[in-house]
């Protein structure tokens, strides 16, 4: 499964996090997936490509992912 490094557009502290295909609806590129940071235990939705790449990533739920990840 792939791991991704990246940064909480809340806090800005380091977030890990494991993403597969099935983590994404993948009618649609950039997909959006929920992410909740460990840190300030926020959520935020990341955008990601067909490789699972972050493409960039918003404050909050937005509308269209299909599920919420927890980092590392
Ligand atoms: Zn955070």
């Amino acid at each position: 499964m792939p791991i991704r490094f990246n940064t909480c557009p809340h806090c800005e502290e380091r977030i890990i996090f494991d993403i597969e295909m099935e983590d994404i609806n993948s009618s649609q590129y950039p997909a959006p997936v929920y992410i909740v940071c460990k840190s300030c235990n926020k959520l935020s939705t990341f955008y990601v490509d067909s490789l699972l790449r972050v493409s960039y990533k918003e404050l909050g739920k937005k509308s269209g992912g299909i599920k919420r990840i927890d980092t590392k």
